[in-house]
């Protein structure tokens, strides 16, 4: 019987999970890093918490003899993807990436590309004096310094970190909806837009509704991949390479 690690934390995680819930001959384990609250979990076996490094990582996986790994962490979960990368490499097990497509920019649309989240707090002064900040609550101490741009910043959790001197929290979790997102935009006046490019419809809303009201986008790009690992795009994808497996 396969035993599979779903590194997790997504939608698609979760919409694996659910797929392989109850298939004969499968067995899963969802993993969860537990930096929510309340996550929404997946059906099945889950696990939360750090595996403690590729070395524990790797004894995590010889010790339940798990047989194949999808990571369906978000793009943004670089660390978590290397050392699954190094982890199933030591332990000779199979490894998937499954990442959703990125977001692309529409011909209206007016994009400013960074590399990071203090590329995007360095920027900013420059684009827009109220900004929209959907960088996640991890990402919120790179703009602690900024004190002349208000900032909205909404995030799942509370962040733990310093913040903005002029900013408003905003705790909520999506998918949200493009009228939803321009009104919200329009009531805190805002004049420019921060996100990661994180890809998915979830949260695909806040673009285009910054692109209706006119707005700079900066868009955080994601982290490279470790070299030489496959990827799938979507929860079909990873179901045919786990077919694939047998
Ligand atoms: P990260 O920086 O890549 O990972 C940091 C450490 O957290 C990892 O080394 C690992 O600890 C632990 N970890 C991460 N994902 C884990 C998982 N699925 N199961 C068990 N341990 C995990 O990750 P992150 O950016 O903090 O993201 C944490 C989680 O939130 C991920 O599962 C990710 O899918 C989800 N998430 C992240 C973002 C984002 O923007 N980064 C957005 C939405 C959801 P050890 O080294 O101790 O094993």
């Amino acid at each position: 019987m396969p035993r599979i690690l779903i590194l997790g934390g997504t939608g698609e995680a979760r919409a694996l999970a659910e797929a392989l819930d109850g298939v004969p001959g499968v067995e899963v384990v969802s993993s969860l890093a537990g930096r929510v609250r309340q996550p929404a979990l997946p059906p099945g076996r889950v696990r939360t918490g750090g595996f403690g490094g590729v070395d524990g990582l790797t004894r995590w996986i010889r010790d339940r003899s798990i047989d194949a790994i999808v990571d369906a962490t978000h793009p943004f979960a670089a660390a978590m993807t290397r050392n699954a990368a190094t982890a199933a490499e030591l332990c000779g097990v199979p490894i998937v990436v499954l990442r959703r497509p990125e977001w692309q920019e529409s011909e209206r649309a007016t994009w400013i590309r960074v590399a990071d989240n203090e590329s995007a707090a360095a920027v900013l002064p420059s684009l827009g004096s109220r900004a929209f900040l959907t960088i996640g609550r991890q990402g919120v101490v790179a703009f602690a310094g900024l004190d002349t741009v208000w900032c909205l910043i909404r995030s799942i959790d509370l962040p733990k970190c310093a913040m903005p001197p002029r900013a408003e929290l905003m705790l909520s979790r999506g998918p949200y909806t493009v009228a939803d997102e321009t009104a919200l935009m329009r009531r805190h006046r805002v004049d420019v837009l921060v996100t990661k490019n994180s890809g998915g419809e979830q949260t695909a809303a806040k673009l285009e509704a910054a692109e209706r009201l006119n707005l700079p986008v900066v868009v955080i790009e994601r982290p490279p991949l470790p070299i030489g690992l496959s990827t799938v795009a979507d929860v079909p994808g990873a179901l045919a390479w786990i077919a694939s497996l047998a």
